[in-house]
């Protein structure tokens, strides 16, 4: 059925990988691109021999609809099934994350310009006016009711910023595990949504109070992790054979969650001082332990064994959406110039433990 096609348990963890074109400046520099996309082979060789291969790879040329359709679709199909999935940004800062990602939506971009946020919160209404739309040709009992809400948080400095509600600074958020396992944010903001564009109004919002934020403190936003989450429920009641007084009314809850990761390039800087020695250790320690947790997630060998989520604030807070009932896709952004040779080296390195 649907529902137990709507995951691939033998591959939980993909990862794709995204060029972005040159930009202005390095066309006027005359960068030399140091990217070569094998055709057909899910192959990119770097320089002349550093030859990677992942799930997917995407060469400057690449659009956002392909991206989406090929990498993100399916995950969508798993979290109106009950099935969480969590998609992530990976790579310098300038590589194309944001854009990929969509967290820097605006009203007033072009439609093929939109990245996987928005089209994700349009496919998902989209599947469940699908499933109501097959409930009402159904003759049996099967009506399902869905809700949906948004919240959108940003981790700095291992701590959390309410993107839905910025100008609330006396919260401390805590993160709290059920003892079912389930992860939420004491405090943050959950906001129900009854249509696509409430969501995307609140993902305009929230990625307006970050670049604000970020240009009185110096670019905080490639210091930072956001973390914007889909959460579905789905209600529909179980028709019971021979006892149709007896239903049962089952409840799917999934989270879908994107998360646009702080520049890579912070994952090697170790000599600061002061404030900033603080911020570079900390965000260290979340694509650190990031890629730690992949890597032991990805590994079919490891997958029983100890996965390392306490180690940081983000890997805490994805805790029950890596592994388990869900599926992971973790894009790694790079540039095709030869400046950024060994940044895009080490990203690619980073990806190659995830798989
Ligand atoms: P990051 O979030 O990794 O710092 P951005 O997403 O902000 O990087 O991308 C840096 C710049 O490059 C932006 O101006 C963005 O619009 C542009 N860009 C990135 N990827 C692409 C792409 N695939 N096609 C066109 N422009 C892109
Ligand atoms: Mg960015």
């Amino acid at each position: 059925s649907a529902e137990t096609d709507a995951i691939d348990r033998d591959c939980l963890v993909r990862v794709a990988v995204r060029i972005r074109p040159q930009n202005s400046r390095e066309l006027i520099d005359m960068c030399r691109v140091c990217t070569t996309v094998t055709p057909g082979e899910q192959q990119i060789v770097l320089g002349s021999d550093k030859a990677f291969t992942f799930d997917y790879v995407y060469d400057a040329d690449s659009n956002q609809c392909d991206i989406y359709s090929e990498c993100v679709n399916r995950l969508v199909e798993g979290t109106l099934h009950g099935y969480n999935a969590t998609v992530l940004a990976y790579g310098q800062t300038g590589s194309g994350k944001t854009y990929t990602m969509g967290t820097g939506f605006d009203q007033a971009s072009g439609d093929h310009q939109l990245g996987i946020i928005p089209r994700a919160i349009r496919h998902i209404f989209a599947g469940i006016d699908g499933i109501k739309c097959a409930d009402d040709n159904d003759s049996s009992i099967t009506k399902s009711e869905f809700s949906v809400a948004v919240q959108f948080i940003e981790l700095y400095n291992e701590e959390i910023i309410d993107l839905l509600d910025p100008f609330n600074k006396n919260s401390t958020f805590k993160i709290h595990e059920s003892a079912s396992g389930q992860i939420t944010i004491a405090g943050a903001t959950i906001k129900p949504i009854n249509e696509p564009q409430d969501a995307l109004k609140l993902l305009q919002q929230g990625a307006l109070a970050r670049t604000t934020a970020s240009t009185k403190m110096n670019d905080l936003s490639s210091r930072s992790h956001a973390v914007f989450t889909l959460f579905v429920r789905r209600q529909h009641v179980l028709e019971l054979k021979n006892n149709f007084t007896d239903n049962e009314i089952e409840t799917l809850t999934s989270k879908f969650h994107f998360v646009d990761l702080a520049g890579s390039e912070r994952l090697k800087r170790t000599l600061a001082t002061g404030e900033r020695a603080r911020e570079g250790i900390s965000i260290n320690c979340g694509l650190l332990a990031l890629g730690n947790c992949i890597s032991a997630l990805g590994d079919k060998s490891k997958r029983v064994s100890h996965v390392p989520y306490r180690d940081s604030k983000l890997t805490r807070l994805l805790q029950d959406s890596l592994g388990g009932n869900s599926q992971t896709l973790m894009i790694a952004c790079i540039s095709p110039s030869d400046r950024d040779f060994m940044e895009t080296l080490n990203t690619l390195k980073y990806a190659n433990r995830a798989r």
